[in-house]
């Protein structure tokens, strides 16, 4: 039999070698097709006598990157569908779909033959539960393995037996924490769990994985066995006794409660480790199909894998201008910004020209990245020779000249009009007529200093979030006269240093900070009505905000806060700022001299290493204290979500973001917006836009004016508009 998505060699010992290199794509993912293939050459397998076993392995460099979109996407549309036309079977037959990874796995599992997976590259999610079916897993030793089972941050989990084999090959405690972090193993680790039998170098990987039929293997998984026995113990045992409780408690203490994805692991083991294999996949499969029908599922889902995907290939890029080739950057400004975007255009392998002021300040801006590098190369993540090339990408320069044939130049120097002008016409009067200037200024608007280019079309901002190596966001913005190749320019830029954008349109504050100090200021809100502190911290990460926000005015720095009050004051009047706010702000920084973080003081004290950051226990002095007891910890939840919510409405309204999908990845990379909510606006479509208005209405009633729902969504709630469904991404791609 011939297969689209696997090849099928058997050798003179009737071992078959199944290959998984589907055509067209350079990444292995399973989708209907593969698993049907999949299934019959499990068929093939057991039923002809001449094979003996079978090793499955990728014909590409990564092994596979688990389920593919289309099937992800598929099922909920499935579900969608079935709920219009078959409401009393709908979850039935999801629960059949939902099962569909699963029965092939186990089939394969008990087929009779015994297979070994051949992990010759990347192995996650549905993929690796396929390699966790067979009898043997054999990984090649490089650092290119990476192994994973990341479901749970995509608001779903290891639902095609993940849940069951993991925990019966290795310890429970290691198996919940592998699962409901979705972290990575590198092939060492795996095997030190037990969940890689062999590790062998990569040219051997197929031959040590015959070998491992030819000894004998058995084609019956351990908990096939009679008298298998749970590793470390199971459920009601002494072991267990300890870990249950402790780890129902550590993952509240991690997510309050706001991943039922994550919940359902925890229930998934716990309960399947206390019944027969064949139940126990049932159990799960159960829970899979009840958590396809969550919200929180279905907007993660969209968000973190689809959206995310779709921004990072381009989907904003305009169509019909050729893809940049980068021979070389120039990046001025060696400061803070600027040392760290040569760094990641370096690491990407694009040559740079780094300047500052003098040569002094631009090599100082180098030795960030040989910073970087040294550590790098300490921890095994690259070697010697890959970190010497890098470094070498990177010339520190005072000279302008040496821009002369960068495609793009992005400025990084102070945030200061006068300098960027000064900058800009020093830039332009040495590159090339079709090269891009970008600027990455936080706060000026880029059609502003547009105005002093002389190329005003080819003038674009990309504005990085700190710290640069570690934050996969950036934010393209368009002056009013950008043109369609500064954008394709900055989008490409942006790809290549592997990172995702959002394109936006020009605002003070552009996006992420407009959100960002909703978040802050709703806490000095707070503050000012006698909130007490922990309380406010508290509220937000429970709301599923990854750092409290008095903490992260301290990162920011409490005396920029300062600064960009005074601007708006200056640039928007008196009113634009409130004056309690304004006053808190001017005695932290002023009076007290508190300005974050960066100076060991803020809303929080930052003591000697390794005493922790604790609460200023001062700020409780500034206002009268409300009780605990008197505070709904809901309400303040709820105000943190609905005010970045509806701040980012409003972008949307006054067309700065015009793209739902931008909005959504854009909050939960760029501030960590409670990313179960699947970003700003799913939280809105989420819990319907009638809800969200009814929630304003009540806060505003409570709080103040800033939660009144905006004319838009007033619009939108009466006729019962979703923004996907308004502002729908793809109608031009459909109509086209
Ligand atoms: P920084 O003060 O650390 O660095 C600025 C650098 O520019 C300094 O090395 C300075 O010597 C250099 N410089 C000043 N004038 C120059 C000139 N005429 N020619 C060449 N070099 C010159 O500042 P930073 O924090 O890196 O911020 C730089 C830009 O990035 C600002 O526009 C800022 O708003 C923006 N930004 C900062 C952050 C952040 O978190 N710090 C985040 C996003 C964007």
């Amino acid at each position: 039999m011939t297969y689209t998505n696997f090849s099928i060699e058997t050798d003179a010992d009737g071992l078959a070698l199944v290959t998984w290199d589907m055509p067209g794509r350079s990444m292995n993912v399973i989708t209907q097709e593969v698993l049907a293939e999949l299934d019959a050459i499990v068929d093939q397998v057991a039923s002809d006598a001449a094979v003996k076993g079978a090793v499955v392995t990728s014909g590409k460099a990564a092994f596979s990157g688990g389920a593919d979109l289309s099937m992800i996407k598929g099922m909920f549309s499935f579900y969608e569908e079935q709920k219009r036309t078959d409401p009393d079977h709908a979850a039935e037959k999801l629960f059949e779909l939902a099962g569909s990874l699963t029965r092939v796995f186990r089939k394969l599992e008990t087929c009779g033959k015994p297979w070994v997976a051949a992990i010759n590259g990347t192995c996650m999610g549905g993929a690796f539960e396929l390699a966790l079916a067979c009898h043997g897993r054999v990984a090649a030793n490089t650092a290119s393995v990476k192994i994973a089972l990341p479901e749970v941050k995509v608001g779903i989990f290891p639902g095609a037996g993940g849940t069951q084999r993991v925990p019966r090959l290795t310890n429970t405690q290691d198996a919940l924490q592998m699962m409901t972090t979705g972290q990575t193993l590198t092939p060492q680790r795996a095997r030190a769990m037990g969940l890689v039998h062999e590790i062998v170098d990569p040219d051997r990987l197929i031959e040590a994985a015959k070998a491992m039929l030819k000894a004998g293997l058995k084609p019956v998984q351990p908990w096939d066995e009679r008298g298998f026995k749970v590793p470390g113990g199971g459920v009601w045992t002494p072991a267990g006794g300890q870990l249950w409780p402790a780890a129902s408690a550590i993952l509240r203490r991690e997510t309050y409660g706001n991943f039922p994805g994550a919940t359902a692991i925890l229930k998934c083991v716990y309960e399947g480790l206390q019944l027969p294999f064949d139940t126990a996949l049932k159990v799960e499969q159960r829970y899979f199909t009840e958590i396809l029908q969550t919200t929180e599922a279905f907007s993660m889902i969209r968000s973190l894998f689809i959206s995310m995907q779709e921004l990072g290939k381009g989907a904003r890029r305009p169509a019909g201008i050729a893809k940049s080739r980068f021979a070389k950057i120039g990046v001025v400004g060696a400061g803070f910004m600027g040392a760290s975007i040569a760094y990641v255009t370096a690491a990407a392998g694009i040559p740079v020209t780094l300047i500052d002021r003098d040569i002094a300040a631009a090599e100082k801006g180098k030795a960030h990245s040989e910073k970087l590098v040294k550590d790098s190369v300490g921890k095994g993540r690259f070697s010697q020779e890959e970190g010497e090339a890098l470094l070498a990408r990177i010339t520190p320069s005072a000279d302008y000249q040496d821009l002369a044939d960068a495609g793009l130049v992005i400025e990084a120097v102070f945030e200061d009009r006068a300098v960027k002008t000064a900058v800009i016409k020093a830039v332009e009067a040495v590159i090339a007529p079709d090269a891009i200037f970008a600027s990455n200024t936080s706060t000026l608007p880029i059609s502003g200093l547009a105005e002093t280019s002389i190329r005003p079309e080819q003038f674009i901002g990309i504005h990085f979030f700190s710290p640069v190596e570690k934050m996969m966001l950036t934010e393209v913005i368009l002056g009013e006269k950008t043109g369609d190749g500064a954008l394709a320019t900055a989008l490409d830029f942006v790809a290549a240093i592997r990172k995702t954008p959002i394109v936006v349109n020009d605002t003070r504050g552009f996006y992420v900070n407009r959100c960002v100090f909703r978040y802050i200021h709703e806490a000095y809100d707070m503050l000012i009505e006698g909130v007490p502190p922990a309380m406010i911290e508290n509220a937000a990460k429970m709301a599923g905000m990854p750092v409290g926000p008095l903490s992260l005015n301290d990162e920011v720095a409490i005396d920029l806060s300062q600064k960009i009050l005074k601007a708006s004051i200056a640039d928007l009047g008196a009113a634009s700022v409130d004056p309690e706010h304004m006053a808190l702000i001017d005695r932290m920084v002023d009076d007290l001299d508190r300005r974050g973080r960066k100076n060991g003081h803020g809303f929080y004290e930052y003591p000697a290493k390794p005493a922790k950051k604790y609460l200023w226990p001062e700020l409780k002095t500034f206002y009268p204290q409300q009780p605990a007891e008197a505070v709904d910890v809901e309400v303040l939840k709820s105000r943190f979500l609905v005010t970045i919510a509806l701040e980012a409405a409003r972008t949307v309204e006054e067309g700065i973001v015009t793209d739902p999908r931008e909005a959504d990845v854009g909050s939960i990379l760029g501030f960590g917006f409670a990313p179960y909510t699947g970003g700003t606006l799913s939280y809105i479509d989420g819990m319907g836009v009638k809800a969200f208005v009814a929630l304003c209405e009540r806060l505003a009633a409570d709080h103040g004016d800033r939660f009144r729902p905006t004319a838009l969504l007033e619009e939108m709630a009466a006729k019962g508009e979703t923004f996907y469904g308004r502002f729908d991404p793809y109608a031009k791609s459909r109509a086209a």
